[in-house]
């Protein structure tokens, strides 16, 4: 295992871990990535899958996968040194060359970290392009390092699901900003899901881009029981289609192979 250095980076970001996987979502499912996970988020999503992220209290230690993609891990003391980060995924991409088609920013919320994000972004660029998973309502975090990212997954948080204030303007706000780069919005829907909130998220992508894909993901449990009637995800997906040019329905995929 790599040696951890001092770091000489100004800001870090609290990790909770580092693993090689297979993307289960969204308009790039199927593709080799390297997720770094990093902690915290203010929402509290009632599907949420990363509740260790939402915590508030800040994690001791980082799980980081040995080998990628074997699934055996070992802990490094938050927060993890910039240079550890790396110095390992360099090596990972020598040892497995093309494997992996980019790095997974994710979390919780990657952009509440943008100061830590500015800095590590250029970097970990060099080693591999940069895919941000992101909650889409951080735009001003998200202007400061939008020169950095390559692909970007933004979800746009329905009530109903979140059961939280709508987003709808911090939303247009943010897609107009990723629209420079390559983007498609997900959400999670479920048998809760009104058409008149599809309806409402919709007018947020036109107002940007018709064209920008729309990734409608039923909420996908662990044992991958059927949490959503057929008969809704049509009418959703026909919805949906009246307004935006490409719609498609994909569930988290890495639950089906029991992949992280
Ligand atoms: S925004 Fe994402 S990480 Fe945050 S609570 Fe919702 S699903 Fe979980």
């Amino acid at each position: 295992m790599l040696p951890v250095q001092n770091t000489m980076n100004k800001y870090t970001a609290n990790m909770v871990e580092i693993f090689s996987s297979i993307q289960g979502e969204g308009k790039l499912v199927g593709v080799r990535q390297v997720f770094l996970r990093l902690h915290g988020c203010t929402l509290d999503c009632s599907y949420c899958d990363s509740r260790i992220t939402r915590n508030t209290l800040i994690p001791e230690f980082c799980k980081i996968e040995t080998t990628p993609g074997r699934q055996v891990f070992e802990l490094i003391t938050n927060p993890v040194p910039f240079t550890y980060i790396t110095n390992l995924l360099t090596a990972w991409v020598s040892l497995q060359p093309n494997a992996h088609h980019s790095i997974s920013i994710t979390g919780g919320e990657p952009l509440l970290h943008v100061e830590a994000l500015q800095e590590y972004l250029p970097e970990l660029r060099k080693i591999l392009p940069i895919y941000l998973e992101t909650n889409g309502i951080n735009f001003h975090e998200l202007s400061k390092c939008i020169d950095f990212i390559d692909y970007i997954s933004m979800d746009i948080k329905l009530p109903s699901t979140t059961k939280s204030r709508d987003f709808w303007e911090e939303h247009r706000n943010f897609l107009k900003i990723a629209a420079r780069k390559d983007v498609y919005v997900k959400i999670v829907i479920s048998e809760e899901t009104p058409l008149s909130e599809i309806r409402k998220a919709c007018e947020v992508i036109v107002s940007v881009n018709r064209n920008i894909p729309l990734i409608m993901q039923p909420i996908t449990i662990a044992d991958v029981s059927q949490t959503i009637s057929s008969k809704l995800i049509f009418e959703l997906q026909e919805e949906a289609s009246k307004f935006v040019d490409e719609v498609r329905i994909i569930p988290q995929t890495h639950k089906y192979l029991h992949l992280l």
